[in-house]
């Protein structure tokens, strides 16, 4: 067997262990685990390897990128889908090659729709009250899916599988994209976003974070909206500003929100924070409406992503090493 690839996986997590072994023997690996999220702090953990491997909540901004290429470093997979922690411009400018992970979107998928079904059902009302042992029916009552209009912003691979699931439901599917896709013609009408903004009961986002997409809910947008609409949002936390989306929560233009990542998210998210008497203002303010389903940046969180996504890490460096590109190669 000839000499094994030195590689770093940054953020490495103990759930990932069983598939970083696996692929580690496969693919001729010699990985060194650092489980801090990569920053300039931690950086120098690096030295020696050919490659890094990191999450989402990775630091890869041009300071830390320029201290891996300070060390030879020429390859970067990320084990998310999500990139916009890269600064591409500066990994180009570098000569840094880099990557994301493209794994089944059915987890986010899945929990995207779990969301819908949880607001439009009251079920944060309805647990709260059979708490204190409340099993009243009025102000309880929910909306079938069917009877519902379904804006889906964003109709790539996770937005397709999302397509997937509503149609099952038999809901009337809009959907707003940069790119039309020819087969989700076959389940949705393709609209302009003002069109969706206008007419859908529930809008879920699905598009990367770009600057083109920051805050692309914001208060003019929310103002399209029908009175009620429900936002579901488990794409990435800056899509939305808000400060609008509470705004028009406590106003009731908005009539529930699901949110499986936050603008605020970074530090918090995906750590236990019960000793640290953390306070954020935002989160505060949502846990406390009724009608809002806040969860942890965990959509992606399956056991069949979670080898995916250590798979894709792996084999992107991999294949960059041996081949000079990758299937997820970010150009
Ligand atoms: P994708 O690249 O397959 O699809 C994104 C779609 O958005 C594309 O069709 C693209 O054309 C469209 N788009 C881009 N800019 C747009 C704009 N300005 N207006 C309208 N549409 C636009 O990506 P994907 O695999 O479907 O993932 C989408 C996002 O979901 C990821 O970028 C990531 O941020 C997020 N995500 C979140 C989790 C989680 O755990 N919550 C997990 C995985 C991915």
């Amino acid at each position: 067997m000839s000499e094994k690839y030195k590689i770093t996986a940054f953020a490495s997590r103990p759930d990932e262990r069983v598939s970083f072994d696996l692929f580690e023997e496969k693919l001729n690996l010699d990985i060194k685990h650092v489980s801090s999220q990569l920053s300039l702090d931690v950086v120098e953990q690096a030295k020696g390897s050919v490659g890094v491997t990191v999450l989402g909540n990775c630091d890869c901004s041009k300071p830390v990128l320029e201290e891996l290429s300070k060390m030879g470093i020429k390859f970067l997979a990320s084990r998310s889908a999500g990139y916009n922690n890269i600064d591409v411009e500066a990994a180009k400018s570098l000569g840094i090659q880099i990557s994301n992970a493209q794994y089944s979107p059915n987890c986010v998928a899945d929990f995207a729709i779990m969301l819908a079904l949880m607001l439009n059902r009251k079920v944060v009302t309805v647990l709260k009250r059979n708490v204190a042992n409340d099993f009243s029916l009025p102000g309880v009552q929910g909306h079938e899916m069917k009877n519902m209009t379904v804006g889906v912003i964003g109709t790539g691979r996770i937005g397709q599988a999302v397509i997937k699931n509503y149609s099952g439901f038999g809901c009337k599917i809009l959907g707003y994209d940069l790119y039309e896709n020819e087969e989700m013609k076959n389940y949705i009408t393709y609209v302009d976003l003002d069109y969706l903004l206008e007419n859908s009961d529930i809008i879920t986002l699905h598009t990367p974070l770009f600057d083109s997409t920051y805050h692309m809910i914001n208060k003019d947008s929310i103002a399209k909206m029908k009175k009620g609409v429900k936002i579901i949002n488990t794409a990435r936390g800056e899509l939305i500003d808000t400060d609008a989306l509470i705004e028009g929560l406590k106003s009731r233009h908005i009539g529930a929100a699901g949110l499986d990542v936050l603008e605020s998210e970074k530090g918090i998210f995906h750590t236990d924070c019960r000793m640290k008497g953390m306070y954020n203002e935002q989160i505060a303010i949502l846990k406390a409406f009724d009608n809002v389903v806040l969860t942890n940046h965990v959509a992606f969180y399956t056991d069949q992503a979670v080898e995916d996504m250590v798979y894709c890490g792996l084999n992107s460096l991999y294949q960059f090493i041996t081949t000079g590109t990758a299937d997820f190669e970010i150009k």
